[in-house]
Parts: C-alpha cells; structure tokens; sequence
C-alpha cells in the first residue's frame, strides 16, 4: 500500500499536470469508487470545476477546487494515475479530460481506491476524526507525539500504524522509524520515555524524507533510456529484510508479527527490554493487542 512517500511522489507528478486545469468531462466506470454515491452523479459534479492546488494529507490526495470543493482520493492498495488513456484498459475506472485536450486516467487493479467529493466546510472535521498530525509540518512536535501515545497500550508498531497517532505512517516506514529510533516494535505505546519518544519524532521524520528521496530517485530512473535501475535496489534497513544484516551493528534483522502485520526489526539495536530497568517490561496481553 502506498505510505505518505509515495503518495506525495504522486501529488509531485500529478500537481504540474492537474493545476489550474478545468475538468472538461470526467467519466467513472466504476461504481467502488465512489460508493455509496453513484458514479455517474460523481462525475457530473466534478465536470466544469477547476483545479486550484494539488495537496496532500496523510496517505489521501487532496484536489482542491476554485470553488472551494475537494476531491479526496485515497489510493488503497493499488490506485494510481496514468497521464494517457491506454485503450482497452482493463484496469482504469475513471477518465480526466481536462480543458488542455490531454486525458488523466485512474487505474485501481484491486480497486480498493476511493474517491470522495467534499463541499467546503467537510474537507477538516473529516480529517480531524481521522488523521493525526502531519509529520512533515510544524504542528508535528515531539510533545504532540507524546500526546498522542500517552496511556496507550498497544505495542507501539500498531500505534504507528493508527493514523490518529501520525497521519501518512504504513507498514513499511514504521519499521524503518523504530529500526532509526532503535526501538522494539512490541514496546508499549505509552510506555515510551521522553527521549525515547523524540528520538522517534525525529525518527519518523528521517524515514520518511529517505522515502521521498528514495521515490524521487526512483522516478528519474524510470527515465533512463539505458535501463539502470539506480537506487531502487537498496535503501531500506530492516523492512523485507529477514536475515540480511543491520545496517548498523551486523546482527541479523528478525521478523515477527504485530498488530497482524509482517515486522522486521533488529533484535540487538531494538531491545525489548531495557538492560537497566526490568519493571518496563510490557504484560504479555499487550503482545496481542491490536489498533
Ligand atoms: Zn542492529
């Protein structure tokens, strides 16, 4: 599933071709997308408005209208955008003619995506329910995470994973977060200590600008005439990386499951115990609790 690298990779891509843009005809084939509206009442609204900014919260897209409407799009499992129609394209469910002439076509395999279409005063009460703050802005502070994992006990992997605790955070960069904060995935959320919790502040922060990097590499790859594939061989440090070794003191990274998820991390960086004060160790209960 796409995480906040990924999707702001998209926003990057899409925000040139999107912007100041009017949708001239907007067609949506299927009915997933926009359940439990009927796509065909969808599309007619999208028609005639015109694209202001291209945004981003957490792992959703934001379309942001001149009018003040929203398209919020969460891509799921396999959402993406192409910029031109492939004819006979099993997979697109939606098509963008946009006033330049040019197509923007939506393509889900799983179909998981949604897309939901927000008047003006909707767009915040239904992040403010659902996201915690956004990691790479201002409000996101080391005491806004302490607050936000305060008197939690799931592990904090399944914590991460919560989008109240920090919008945009998946699977993947969770495990790369602990891996950079050297903390076990199965500690107690709220059980964190105060250095512990900014060295995973700043930890989050790191994991995911490496992801925007990584992304970004990754795309001027695609454009290689010669085939190179430059750096989307390495760069993660624990995550798919079971046996391999960690980056930093050579053990062998480890894999177990939290909150249902796969979960690499290295059992020498990553203690669950703390050598020096037995008392923090989590009940077995808190093992299995999940989000
Ligand atoms: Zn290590």
């Amino acid at each position: 599933m796409p995480e906040l690298p990924e999707v702001e990779t998209v926003r990057r891509r899409l925000a040139p071709v999107l912007e100041g843009r009017r949708l001239e005809r907007v067609e949506i084939s299927d009915g997933r997308l926009t359940r439990p509206l009927d796509p065909a009442v969808v599309a007619a609204e999208l028609s005639g408005e015109r694209v202001d900014r291209l945004e981003r919260r957490g792992k959703y897209l934001i379309v942001r209208f001149e009018s003040g409407r929203a398209l919020l799009v969460h891509l799921r499992m396999t959402g993406s955008f192409r910029q031109h129609a492939t004819e006979g394209d099993p997979h697109a469910r939606a098509v963008v003619r946009l006033d330049d002439g040019s197509d923007v076509v939506y393509r889900d395999v799983r179909r998981f995506g949604t897309w939901l279409l927000l008047e003006p005063d909707e767009l915040e009460p239904y992040f403010a329910s659902r996201l915690g703050e956004e990691p790479l802005g201002a409000a996101f502070t080391p005491a806004a995470l302490s607050a936000r994992l305060a008197k939690r006990k799931a592990p904090i992997k399944a914590a991460l994973l919560d989008q109240r605790t920090v919008a945009g955070v998946g699977n993947i960069y969770a495990d790369e977060a602990l891996w950079r904060a050297k903390l076990h995935p199965l500690r107690e959320a709220g059980g964190l200590r105060k250095p512990e919790v900014a060295a995973l502040h700043a930890a989050v922060i790191a994991a995911l600008e490496a992801g925007i990097e990584r992304q970004g590499a990754t795309l001027r790859d695609y454009r290689q005439p010669d085939g190179s594939s430059g750096s989307m061989q390495h760069e993660f440090k624990v995550y798919g990386r079971e046996g391999e070794p960690c980056d930093r003191c050579g053990t062998a990274i480890d894999k177990i499951r939290v909150a249902g998820r796969g979960t690499w991390y290295c059992p020498r960086c990553q203690r669950l115990y703390a050598a020096s004060s037995s008392s923090r160790r989590p009940s077995l209960s808190s093992r299995h609790s999940s989000v």
